[in-house]
């Protein structure tokens, strides 16, 4: 079933029969194809795609089978207004949490006679589970993203800048068909490695310390995540020790994902193990997140989430420990829950590498 009918079926459900999007991420979820401007019209008819003569072209060509792609006339509102009356639409509903305090006037102004109404996350909830187009897309972002992270291996040496390590994984991934980046690549060296999401500097890499490297591509729009943590020269004691207590937590993580098992349990697994060797202060943020047309999406692994997984979510696992002012380690691989449990769809090494 498209996603626009799917989405349709749930408003229904809550006694509305149409639904208005403005953002980016939910008109290309609903249509299948992405762009900057328009506005979306969810009915029981159709959904309604308004673009400009920017899109148009391609639009009519690329979008999902339910979607019906047009021009809006001046004003975007008023044009959705004027199809949603045609199309017998009377209750409305929008996500609040996407729409400006501007945007929203101008849609009350322009559905003035009809109700309109606030139902939030109502794309998220359904956008949680994946339709096998939607992993193939995120399974090629991986592919990419973990040659990207082989072809680093080949490439890194001495003299190099953090800066030049993100910007040679990046290029790579361009190369190799990414249509972006999932989010702004981290490459953190020496000390800077204990800052979770420390931006990479114009600064050589430290010798005989950990380089984190944090990066993804995207497919179609579809994201992917990996985190691996190498070493440029050679690891002590210390090191061998806290990396091997983070790749444990990891693996533990990916043997609890499978379908009925919630977010905190799941963060559990790696967590009590992070505790347990003393490092439980040193690892502060959630085990995992989901993923998509966004690079963090519900559901969680985190000591909250009650989210029970089903088949068809991608979740992260990616603990980590982070020792002020002397380095810190993550790994992270991207997950898709299924029928039986779960597949790790990152292949990259996981052993600690000494480069
Ligand atoms: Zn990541
Ligand atoms: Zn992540």
């Amino acid at each position: 079933m498209e996603n626009g009918r799917k989405l349709y079926q749930k408003i229904a459900e809550k006694g509305f029969d149409g639904a208005i999007f403005l953002d980016e991420v939910s008109q290309h979820w609903l249509t299948g194809f992405a762009s900057t401007d328009g506005m979306v019209l969810v009915t029981g008819k159709e959904t309604l795609f308004l673009t400009d003569s920017r899109y148009i072209e391609a639009a009519q060509k690329e979008v999902n089978a339910d979607v019906h792609a047009t021009l809006y006339e001046r004003s975007l509102p008023e044009t959705a207004a004027k199809y949603a009356a045609e199309q017998g639409a009377k209750r409305i509903c929008y996500d609040g949490g996407k729409l400006t305090v501007s945007q929203l006037k101008k849609l009350e102004k322009a559905f003035a006679g009809m109700e309109l109404a606030d139902l939030p996350g109502v794309c998220e909830e359904l956008r949680r589970v994946k339709t096998p187009a939607e992993i193939a897309n995120i399974r090629a972002a991986q592919q990419i993203t973990d040659a990207a992270f082989s072809h680093i291996c080949t490439v890194l040496k001495r003299g190099m800048t953090e800066l030049e390590v993100a910007a040679e994984l990046e290029y790579f991934m361009r190369k190799n068909g990414a249509d972006g980046l999932a989010f702004e690549t981290i490459a953190v060296s020496g000390p800077k490695s204990s800052l979770p999401h420390g931006v990479p500097g114009n600064v050589v890499l430290t010798e005989n310390a950990f380089l984190t490297m944090d990066f993804g591509a995207r497919y179609n729009g579809y994201c992917s995540d990996m985190t691996r943590t190498v070493v440029l020269g050679k690891a002590d004691e210390e090191m061998r020790k806290i990396y091997d207590i983070v790749l444990q937590a990891q693996k533990a993580a990916i043997a609890a994902i499978r379908p009925g098992v919630s977010g905190k349990e799941v963060d559990a697994a790696a967590r009590d193990i992070i505790t347990a060797a003393g490092y439980g202060k040193y690892f502060g943020h959630s085990t995992g997140h989901s993923l998509g047309l966004e690079i963090h999406e519900e559901p969680r692994a985190s000591v909250r989430s009650a989210d029970l997984f089903v088949p068809g979510q991608l979740m992260t696992a990616e603990p980590g420990i982070y020792l002020e002012g002397k380095y810190g380690v993550r790994i992270e691989d991207l997950i898709l829950v299924t029928e039986n449990g779960c597949e790790d769809l990152t292949k990259s090494d996981k052993t600690l590498l000494e480069l």
